[in-house]
């Protein structure tokens, strides 16, 4: 039988609590996302985005998302504020540095996610000669593993090569994040000593649910006891102390909270953090679904939207219903993570009754 977290954590549960609806209140921004391209040089298997090789969706013009950013100077502190390039893949844009000086200048830290295949040490001296402070990068297992997942025979190398160079960066920050899944499961342990012999500082450990093109694919995704076991391998190696382990943000875990992450859960979508996607729509994260959008960059003013809108976000009384309408856990995790509900209205997981 599962075990409900006990009086300390509880207790440490309705303290963050408080925090939590306080942070809601006064919604302070401090990261925005940019979904600056659509397109991808990978295939990945378990790509919730709407990428492709070529997509339909043309890339923001660069100035457009600098309007944006303009009207958003003047209402917060940008040294606060971590703008990160999301994507599809975000080094086949050419103008990343362009872009990233013109924040630079107006003060704002701004990083990248990418998958590595296009960082050479050439781009990487030009990323980080426009001031770029951090970077994302996935690395899901051996070569087996990883280049299955992402369909390509080079990726794990280069995003090896990728890792190297970083390793050799000491001023920016940077983090490896890794899928769980059927393929890389098994050699977790073993993946782990690479990683810290690769001098990995920072790793993200997330797992799949079953959502959207996951859901077919069962190599994808791990039991209950598989997942149960992840949490305590986060745990065990957290303590162990040679790389520093956190898992992804994306649901509430009883009593693992405040044992497998930096901080308590917390959905911060539209709490803290917003996104500008290709296509302009402003959103909480850049997965969550299109019917979470807010309002539109080519039509909207972002801080009008920011401040008068995301109401679904800040209060999550309505994802009471359904397997959440009596769940005791309610008010921690208040309906697990904003990108889990689906555009029907359905929440297809509970990270919490997975744990065994
Ligand atoms: S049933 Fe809902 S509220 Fe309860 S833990 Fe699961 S997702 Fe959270
Ligand atoms: S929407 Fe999901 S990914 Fe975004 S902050 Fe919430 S839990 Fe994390």
């Amino acid at each position: 039988m599962k075990k409900r977290p006990g009086l300390r954590k509880r207790l440490a549960l309705e303290l963050f609590r408080s925090i939590r609806k306080k942070r809601a209140k006064i919604h302070e921004l401090r990261t925005l996302f940019w979904e600056c391209t659509l397109r991808c040089n990978q295939d990945c298997r378990h790509c919730g985005s709407n990428c492709h090789q070529s997509a339909r969706q043309p890339d923001m013009p660069a100035e457009d998302f600098l309007k944006v950013i303009d009207e958003i100077t003047p209402h917060v502190d940008p040294h606060q504020v971590v703008i990160t390039f999301t994507g599809g893949e975000v080094l086949l844009r050419d103008d990343i540095e362009e872009c990233g000086s013109e924040l630079r200048r107006r003060g704002f830290p701004w990083g990248i996610v990418t998958n590595g295949l296009l960082l050479t040490h050439e781009r990487l001296d030009s990323l980080l000669a426009s001031g770029m402070q951090s970077v994302t990068i996935n690395l899901d297992g051996f070569e087996e593993a990883h280049n299955w997942l992402h369909r390509h025979p080079e990726s794990f190398e280069q995003a090896v090569n990728a890792i190297c160079l970083l390793a050799e960066e000491k001023k920016i920050k940077w983090e490896v994040v890794t899928c769980v899944n059927q393929r890389n499961f098994k050699d977790l342990m073993l993946f782990k000593e690479f990683l810290v012999e690769m001098g990995v500082n920072n790793w993200r450990l997330s797992s799949l649910l079953p959502v959207g093109n996951v859901a077919n694919n069962p190599e994808l995704l791990l039991d209950d006891e598989q997942f149960t076991w992840l949490l305590r391998f986060i745990r065990h190696y957290r303590r162990e102390g040679k790389i520093h382990i956190d898992f992804a943000c994306d649901g509430f875990l009883g009593n693992y909270e405040g044992e497998v992450r930096d901080q308590i859960f917390q959905c911060s979508a539209g709490i803290s953090t917003a996104s500008i996607l290709a296509d302009g729509s402003i959103s909480g994260c850049p997965n969550t679904q299109a019917k979470f959008r807010q309002g539109n960059i080519y039509k909207d003013n972002f801080m009008d939207v920011w401040n008068n809108g995301f109401k679904e976000y800040r209060n999550r009384e309505w994802a009471r219903k359904g397997a959440c309408s009596d769940c005791d856990m309610f008010r921690y995790c208040e309906g697990n993570g904003m990108h889990l509900h689906g555009d029907d209205g359905k929440l297809p997981a509970c990270h919490y009754k997975r744990i065994q």
